[in-house]
């Protein structure tokens, strides 16, 4: 199948070792089910090209916001590697869960000066600063906390990785981040440098996600190494840290394109140290923030089917009692996955159907043109593979439906990770 923990036994799908069919039985659908092992497999990945190629000090940095829940900070930090957070509620997630905080990097192109003082009060390591605005309001409160916060710069390094719209974010015109191509980079690292409770260790990039060309990180690099030497130039300043973001493409179809990450690591690993002997600046020390690539192929949901309509002439659908609310990328971007009948997975296709949701919308649409056995029908199993990343983390109360639990599988033994929420939840905090 699609990866190697996937399996089809006795005509049922065997998710991480384990049964789907029984634990669809056992915890009920809607669920998403995560293999530990694989997170761990992939962190593993990260970190061993990364000690193996890179300069001393460079790390893989986990981008919480494919995933975020309690239980994944502590595999993350186990495994040793960083998060970047986004907000307050992942910073607060990451620190309840016992994550060390100075390993965290906060993101985001709008931190409010609430956001600031509760990631600055938590001991968040590094604050990834994106504007003049926020490097203004970040030293004023670090001051007014008497506090110096070590900080990265995001910039915006003109490359287009040649990947979706909608997740691009390296172009000049990106909302993220400070263009060196307009020189206002060079004035935000002046400006950064300018400030008393400010430590600038480095400069960040994220060009965009889903990025399967080999070059693409490479020629960040070449753009960020140049402007490293120019920022030496002007103001003798010698920049440690190299961020390149993350990005890296997983596979969701059979016939999808593939990166061999390690390989890449190295490449760019490799140009790194060369290039910084030919521009006379110190190597920095790199960082990556895989977020898709560390969890996206760690899960699948399960779903149960409802019902299957024929529309005589013209298509059919089969709804299912999930949908826009617990996976929306289709909905958001035509994502396509792989979709296997869990309880008949080897059972001839011999009906195409679109696979629905439940939602009150007919943009609920998980995935069009599936191929589903010809008897498929109420109370059959539907698994749709590698919804690890952006799928829990964008989930929604849509239509007050909610959110599926997440199941943990390690070594074929089950245990929850996040309850499935109640009726009681979504009222919590109505005022009846
Ligand atoms: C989204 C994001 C990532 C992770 O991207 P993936 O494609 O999931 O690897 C890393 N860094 C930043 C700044 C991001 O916005």
């Amino acid at each position: 199948m699609l990866y190697d923990n996937i399996e089809i036994k006795d005509g049922r799908l065997f998710f991480a070792g384990a049964d789907t069919v029984k634990l669809a039985a056992e915890y009920g659908t809607p669920l998403y089910l995560m293999d530990e092992n694989k997170i761990r497999e992939k962190c593993r990945e990260y970190k061993s090209a990364l000690d193996a190629y890179a300069s001393d000090g460079s790390c893989a940095i986990y981008a919480s916001k494919a995933c975020s829940f309690g239980g994944i900070y502590r595999i993350i930090a186990e495994e040793g590697l960083g998060a970047d957070v986004v907000s307050a509620g992942e910073i607060f997630t990451a620190k309840s869960a016992g994550f060390p905080m100075e390993k965290a990097y906060f993101q985001g192109n709008n931190k409010t000066d609430e956001d600031i003082r509760f990631a600055l009060d938590c001991g968040v390591g590094y604050f990834v600063c994106d504007n003049f605005e926020e490097l203004d309001a970040l030293d004023r409160i670090a001051g007014e906390m008497g506090k110096v916060q070590r900080i990265l710069l995001r910039v915006t390094p003109g490359i287009d990785p040649h990947t979706y719209d909608e997740v691009s974010t390296g172009k000049v015109d990106s909302k993220f981040g400070v263009a060196i191509e307009t020189g206002q980079a060079i004035e935000a690292v002046k400006a950064a440098l300018s400030k008393k409770n400010l430590l600038l260790e480095g400069i960040h990039c994220h060009v965009g996600s889903m990025v399967f060309d080999s070059d693409v990180f490479v020629r960040a690099a070449a753009v960020m190494l140049g402007f490293i030497a120019e920022i030496k130039k002007v103001f003798g300043f010698e920049v440690k840290i190299l961020d390149l973001g993350g990005g890296y493409g997983v596979k969701y179809y059979e016939g999808q394109g593939e990166i061999d990450i390690p390989a890449n690591i190295r490449q760019v690993a490799e140009y790194i140290s060369e290039k910084s002997v030919e521009l006379g600046i110190k190597t920095p020390s790199l960082r990556l923030e895989p977020g898709r690539s560390i969890v996206a192929d760690a899960g699948i949901t399960l779903y149960s089917v409802g019902s299957v309509k024929k529309i005589t002439g013209y298509k059919n659908y089969v709804s299912v009692d999930g949908g826009m609310t617990d996976n929306p990328r289709y909905a958001l971007y035509e994502a396509r996955y792989t979709v296997v009948t869990a309880n008949k997975a080897d059972s001839p296709l011999g009906l195409t159907a679109d696979l629905v949701g439940r939602c009150c919308e007919s943009g609920d649409i998980i995935q069009p043109s599936v191929g589903f056995p010809a008897d498929i029908g109420r109370g059959d199993t539907v698994a749709v593979l590698t919804t690890g990343a952006y799928n829990y983390s964008m989930a929604s109360n849509y239509n007050r439906i909610p959110r599926p639990p997440i199941v943990m599988v390690k070594d074929g033994k089950s245990s929850v990770a996040v309850r499935r929420e109640s009726l009681e939840d979504l009222l919590k905090n109505d005022i009846l």
